[in-house]
């Protein structure tokens, strides 16, 4: 039988390599989501854009894909890269955002 010749160091980092590898498609697809903005609140009236303070919406979510608009309950989601809608905060929502009522889907 033929020992390996790779050191254990680089056995760890050829499985680092193959996890980056692994994991572009999913941040490729993060990077282009949330390269667009959902921040014009222009439409809206002194109450919602309170509430949007309040609630300390923001586009892009601190806690990651898992725990954003996209994931909440009270997200209505729009066409792929574009703002959506929310049942509580009004105005264009990011589908990577985030505010302080996130509800996971039910
Ligand atoms: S409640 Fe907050 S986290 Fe949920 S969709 Fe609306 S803005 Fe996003």
């Amino acid at each position: 039988m033929r020992k390996s010749t790779l050191s254990r160091r680089e056995m760890l980092g050829a499985t680092m390599h193959l996890a980056v590898i692994g994991s572009l498609p999913l941040l490729l697809n993060a990077c282009t989501q949330s390269k667009f903005h959902c921040d014009d609140v222009s439409g809206l009236g002194e109450d919602d854009l309170a509430l949007r303070s309040a609630l300390e919406y923001r586009d892009l979510s601190p806690h990651g894909e898992q725990k954003s608009c996209s994931e909440c309950a009270f997200y209505r989601a729009a066409k792929k890269n574009e703002c959506g809608g929310c049942t509580l905060v009004r105005g264009p929502i990011h589908p990577l955002g985030y505010c302080n009522s996130w509800a996971a889907k039910g």
